[in-house]
Order: C-alpha cells, then structure tokens, then sequence
C-alpha cells in the first residue's frame, strides 16, 4: 500500500475551527439549554426563563436578569476563548463559575442564528447584537440578557440530522433545566414550550425544589444527609430502599453546585444501599457535594459533566460515610428530618 498524496498543512479557517469545537459542546437543543442557563445563573440571575420552540430546534431563549453585558463587550461574549469569568492559571484552579472556557456562546453562534440582547444593570439601554450579521443597535429590555438561537444546525444538515423527535428532544432540555432547578432552589426558573407554560418552578428551600421538582413522594420517601469531613461536606437527600427504582435515572449529583455524572460518587452512593437493595433496583438520591475548589478539577471535559477529585478515596468515604448515616439514623429521627 503506498501512502496518501501528501497534502499542505494549512490552518483553518476560524468559522470552521468553531464548528468544530461545537461538535463537543452542542450536541443537541438541551446542550444549548445547558450552556445558557449556567450563564444566567453565573451573571447572579434571580429568576431565568427558557422559551422553547419545536423542542428547541427552531427556537432556544433563555432570559435572566442578572448583570447583563456592556455594549462595548457584547461582540466579546461571542468570540471563542473570551470569558469574564478567569484570567489566569491560578483563577483555572479554583473555578467557582459554571462557565470558565469562553466557548458556548461562540460554539452555538457557529451552528446557530444567534442574537444577543443585553442590559447592563445601571446602563440608560439595553444592545441588540445579531451574530450572523455582527450589527448592533440599541434596544428596549429591562436589565439582564435575553440569548436567542435559532434554527440549530441549519448550516450543518449532517447534525442536524442526528436530532430525535421534538418530544424527545424536548424532554432532554426540560431534564437539562431540571437538574440547574435541582442546584439553585435560591432562582426561580420557568419554561415555555410552543407557547404554553411547562413547568414553574419558584425560588425557596432545598426542600420545596426538591418536592417541586421530583415530587412530594421524593420528600416523603427519603432521609436527610448531612455530613462534614475536612475540606468536604455533602448535604442532600437518600431515598429509602423502597424509593428505589428499576432504572438510575433519579441520580442527581452535585459538585459545588455543578450537576455532574461521576462514577466515584455514584459508586459510594450505591454502596451506602449495598444490604439494603439487591439486584438491579437504584437508589434514588440528589446529593450535594462541596468541596475546596482546589481538590477538584472541573477541567476535564468540555461539557464539564466529568469532574477529576485529587483525592477520590477522601470524597468516596466521605459520600458513603453521610448516605449510611443517614439510612441508618433511626426510625423516629428519620421521621423528625421530614419537613413539614
Ligand atoms: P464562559 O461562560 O465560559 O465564560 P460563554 O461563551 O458561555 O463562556 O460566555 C462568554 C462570556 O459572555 C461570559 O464570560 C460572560 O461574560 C458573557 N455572558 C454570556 N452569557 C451571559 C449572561 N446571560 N449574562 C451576562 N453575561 C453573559
Ligand atoms: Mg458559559
């Protein structure tokens, strides 16, 4: 076999280079919703609004009012590697921000029709920007940021073309708004779908999202957790075994705030269960981890699902340690940890 013709190295154009890294971020509408709302909730957003269209193929809006953007950085907010949130090594290290990399905005724009309306809290207007055209012009909008995208994938048919039905897809992006409802009970968060009203979540305790989201028989069917170890302290609630379910899909884990899907704390979790469920039943938790932003490296993967622990025997014990505490507290404690 002989070799390919050799070809130039070139470099690549930059729209090009941003579908690219698109490919690992939006995957689908709720990898849009995803990105969105962790910037609400990252510019101090009280209440954020998702405003669905065809299961966000046609249209993702997701409104906040939180610090806006000043006109000056709008076109900023859009460029790749651009961020208001690190500026040094040091900042990358301990992350308290969801977002961190600069990339959402300018990967959605890149496979998307983007428009960016803002208002900086204190500024006389608010800015319109339209990413396909780069015009910017004044606007109406109270302070906060109203990020629309559009027609996702239109530009990349293949893409587009690995989208389910709007159903299911709309069930991706509520389970998306979801588990932020589950992180942030301190923001109230609606959705919209086809103009009608699909879920109204408002701001209060753990506990009344927790039931508002996942349904009073969660709160009457689980215990409290609650455990403080060194630099770790995890905090939640554990179904009890007869909450258990057949499929792991009432899993919801926290790393300072950040839903993630990590196999040391789902491992610890389960066997905190281990005599209590016996074959395929799954535990059904939402456990609240936090941790010195230093022992955990949110850096892994581009959607930041993945966490690295630098200790993961410490976060392991830790976890299994507060979810058998707490199934194990007596009847009549488990009973008072109920809210009323
Ligand atoms: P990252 O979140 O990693 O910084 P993004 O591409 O998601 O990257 O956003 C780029 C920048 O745009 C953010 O750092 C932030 O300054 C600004 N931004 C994006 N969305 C909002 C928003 N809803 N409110 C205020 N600022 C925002
Ligand atoms: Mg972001």
């Amino acid at each position: 076999l002989s070799p390919p013709p050799r070809r130039p190295i070139r470099e690549l154009p930059d729209e090009l280079v941003s579908q690219i890294a698109a490919g690992e971020v939006v995957e689908r509408p709720a990898s849009v919703v995803r990105e969105l709302v962790d910037n609400a909730l990252d510019a101090g957003a009280s209440q954020v609004t998702v405003r669905l269209l065809a299961g966000g193929v046609r249209l993702i809006c997701v409104e906040d009012d939180g610090g806006g953007i000043a006109r000056e950085e709008l076109p900023l907010a859009l460029k790749r590697h651009a961020t208001s949130k690190i500026g040094s090594l040091a900042d990358l290290e301990s992350v308290a921000t969801m977002g961190f990399r600069g990339e959402a905005l300018a990967a959605i724009a890149s496979v998307s029709e983007m428009s960016l309306l803002s208002r900086e809290q204190g500024a006389a207007t608010a800015f319109l920007l339209d990413a396909s055209s780069g015009e910017l012009r004044p606007a109406a909008r109270s302070a906060g940021t109203t990020v629309e995208v559009k027609e996702l994938f239109f530009s990349t048919p293949a893409r587009r073309k690995f989208l389910k039905t709007d159903a299911t897809e709309m069930a991706h992006c509520l389970e998306a708004v979801r588990r932020h409802a589950l992180a942030r009970p301190d923001v109230g968060f609606t959705v919209w779908h086809e103009g009608k009203l699909v879920e109204q979540w408002r701001a209060g305790t753990r506990e009344q999202r927790l039931a508002d989201v996942l349904g009073e028989d969660f709160l009457e069917q689980s215990v409290a957790v609650e455990h403080a170890i060194g630099p770790l302290r995890i905090r939640g609630r554990a179904g009890i075994p007869d909450a258990a379910r057949s499929r792991a899909d009432w899993q919801f884990a926290y790393v300072n705030g950040r839903y993630v899907r990590d196999k040391v704390i789902t491992h610890a979790a389960r066997s905190a269960y281990e005599d209590l469920l016996h074959g395929n039943r799954q535990p059904v938790y939402a456990l609240y981890v936090e941790i010195d932003p230093t022992r955990v490296d949110v850096n892994v993967h581009p959607t930041k699902i993945e966490v690295r622990f630098r200790d993961s025997r410490e976060v392991h014990q830790a976890v299994r340690h507060a979810v058998e505490g707490a199934l194990s507290a007596p009847r009549a404690a488990l009973a008072a940890t109920r809210p009323v």
